[in-house]
């Protein structure tokens, strides 16, 4: 049975005493250094010098170069981008790792494809919150949280799990529940919504958009009914909390009757095979591979599919609606 951890499980006294550094003060790296410090964990930054380093320090935090900041640490929560990791690891943090040290990650990447292969003597984990760096911050600071996974990929202390727990803590996520699963499911869980069911939603927005649009309706109409009136982060987030068929209930009969009888009609077939093979890319590592291949290469591909994503025919209709609504605007991080 699934077993969800919480605070009780927790036990934050296992870090007392011990550095951890926080390896890249962005999205990820930034709000999870602020709650441990609120936490009163004693934790350290390491970043090359820019404005995320000067961003640090005008935190109020200690900054080292990086491998500076894992000679220091005990624990070591390596928060940079996945694709920028392997090299960084060779470098700066390989020689720092030695028999007791905790190598923490925030997603499953590079261990889960075999990409960073850490010594045997220290503690190999992940905390991957399932939230963006930003809500990390706010949540936590409004007394709330949010889930995380968490992985044990190497055991050598005997107290990894606890350890990860702790962190895990630390951030706030246990407030609300953490789930163990090993780093490559993450990695494919994470591939997955962003390379599967993302795009399906994103090219059926725009698919909508180009009916109704040719259909003769007004554009910028047609994106605040879509999902621009934030109605449809509203239903997810309804999802979230109790359910599909459960937020079904929230709509009116006419909603509920058309909804249901039409998804009954969707050929779901090309969709599942689809998925399949996106799967299949991204387990067998065939993906892992070609965005290798392409980074080493200056990423030529990624230039121009980038380039491509800028002709999105809806962009001047959102800028439009974006200009046209008066919404408040959202607080800057906390
Ligand atoms: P960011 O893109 O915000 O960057 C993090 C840090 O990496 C920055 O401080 C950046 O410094 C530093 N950095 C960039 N290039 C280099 C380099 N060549 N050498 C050393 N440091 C570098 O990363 P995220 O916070 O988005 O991601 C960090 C980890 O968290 C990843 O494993 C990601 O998968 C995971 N994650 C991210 C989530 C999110 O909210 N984005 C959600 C859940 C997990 P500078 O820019 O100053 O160079």
């Amino acid at each position: 049975m699934v077993k969800f951890y919480y605070d009780e499980d927790a036990d934050l006294s296992i870090l007392k005493d011990k550095v951890i550094a926080v390896i890249g003060y962005g999205n990820q790296g930034r709000a999870q250094a602020l709650n441990m410090r609120d936490n009163h964990l004693d934790v350290i930054i390491g970043n090359i010098k820019d404005a995320y380093w000067d961003l640090a320090e005008a935190d109020g935090f200690k900054i080292y170069p990086i491998r500076e900041a894992a000679s220091k640490a005990d624990i070591i929560s390596f928060l940079i981008p996945d694709e920028l990791m392997p090299q960084v690891y060779e470098k700066e943090i390989q020689g720092e790792l030695s028999q007791g040290k905790t190598l923490n990650f925030a997603s499953g990447y590079n261990i889960g494809f075999g990409l960073i292969k850490p010594p045997s003597n220290v503690d190999v984990v992940m905390l991957a919150p399932r939230m963006i760096g930003k809500y990390v911050r706010e949540l936590f600071v409004k007394g709330e949280g949010f889930p995380s996974f968490i992985a044990v990929e190497n055991d050598a202390s005997g107290r990894a799990k606890d350890i990860v727990l702790a962190l895990a803590k630390a951030i706030g996520s246990t407030r609300v529940g953490v789930l163990e699963v090993t780093m490559a499911q993450e990695a494919y869980m994470d591939l997955f919504t962003e390379q599967g069911t993302g795009p399906i939603i994103g090219r059926t927005l725009m698919a909508a958009f180009q009916i109704l649009v040719e259909a003769g309706l007004p554009p910028e109409a047609v994106l605040i009914e879509l999902y621009m009136s934030g109605e449809l982060g509203l239903v997810f987030q309804t999802f979230a909390e109790t359910g599909i068929a459960g937020q079904m209930e929230l709509h009116s009969q006419t909603s509920q009757y058309g909804s249901i009888s039409r998804s009954l009609t969707l050929k779901f077939d090309p969709i599942v095979e689809h998925l399949k093979k996106i799967f299949e890319e991204i387990k067998s590592g065939a993906f892992a591979e070609e965005w290798k291949k392409e980074q080493e290469a200056g990423y030529p591909k990624f230039k121009q599919l980038k380039e491509l994503s800028k002709l999105n025919p809806l962009a001047p209709y959102e800028k439009k609606v974006i200009e046209g609504l008066r919404r408040k605007k959202r607080e800057k991080d906390p």
